[in-house]
């Protein structure tokens, strides 16, 4: 059996309670070196065989699963944050069926929530946008034309943008041109959860400035939006006056 496990963010603590107890179990676990704690692999057992997927090809991967799957010994592969999220994970599900190797799912939290919860932000304010865009800029990995960050942008909605912390002066022209004014506040989370977690709010206008100055240019989210401003509504769920299912309001 191949469990697909999400480490989390960064800190030891934030991988689930299911994934942790996966780990224990493990007679071998993959993992993504350039992004999971190694500290996850103190949950290791002593006699788990570990393999750093950072030196491997896809290939070498599915080798390692299989012959581990013959074997009947349980594989871990534990990727950065939630697996779902540019977790080159499909790819490996895949084959897996393709050789009737069984495989599972465990969740894990996202870096775009750890980052949230670092700056105790709300991406879905009433009254500022009630939709959250998950995205990266185009790389050696193209993006589809039709999810071009101008596009985007042009819904003002709170976005998050992926891998893209090498490139802020052309992230900051392409969320402008988009539609976002130049003072639109925004953050540069670097390494969100991890003990040397670095996070600056600024404005698109000067979002390549923050990142020059504070040496940010990878392992980084970029999130933008005015959910990080100081306006919105209050919710109807709290207001006293709203009535819902599990409480009335004075306004009946
Ligand atoms: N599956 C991961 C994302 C993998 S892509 C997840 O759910 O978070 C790798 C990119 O994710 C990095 O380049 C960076 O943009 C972002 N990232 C991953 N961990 C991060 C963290 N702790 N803090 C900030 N950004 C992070």
């Amino acid at each position: 059996m191949v469990y697909f496990v999400g480490a989390g963010p960064g800190a030891v603590d934030l991988i689930t309670v299911r994934g942790a107890e996966l780990l224990k179990k493990a007679d071998v676990i993959i993992y993504a070196g350039s992004l999971v704690n190694p500290e996850l692999l103190s949950y290791a057992k002593k006699e788990c065989v570990i393999y750093n997927s950072a030196t491997m090809t896809l290939e070498e991967v599915i080798n390692v699963m299989e012959e581990s799957d013959k074997n009947n010994k349980m594989v871990v592969r534990l990727h950065t944050g939630d697996m779902s999220i540019y977790g080159a994970v499909r790819e490996q599900s895949d084959i897996l069926k393709s050789k009737n190797i069984p495989f599972e799912s465990v969740p894990g939290v996202s870096s775009f929530l750890g980052a949230a919860a670092s700056l105790n932000a709300e991406y879905t304010l009433p009254a500022v946008s009630q939709t959250v865009i998950l995205t990266r800029m185009a790389g050696r990995t193209p993006v589809p034309e039709k999810e071009d960050i101008k596009l985007l942008a042009s819904h003002n909605a709170s976005m998050v943008i992926f891998l893209s912390s090498s490139m802020l002066g052309k992230l900051a022209d392409e969320l402008t041109a988009g539609g976002y004014s130049k003072d639109t506040p925004c953050a540069i989370v670097y390494k969100a959860t991890w003990e040397d977690e670095l996070k600056v709010v600024t404005t698109i206008e000067n979002l390549e400035k923050a990142g020059r100055e504070n040496n940010i240019s990878k392992t980084a989210l970029v999130l933008a939006g005015d959910f990080l401003g100081d306006i919105y509504d209050r919710s109807k769920l709290y207001d006293g006056t709203f009535s819902h299912e599990f409480r009335k309001g004075t306004n009946g």
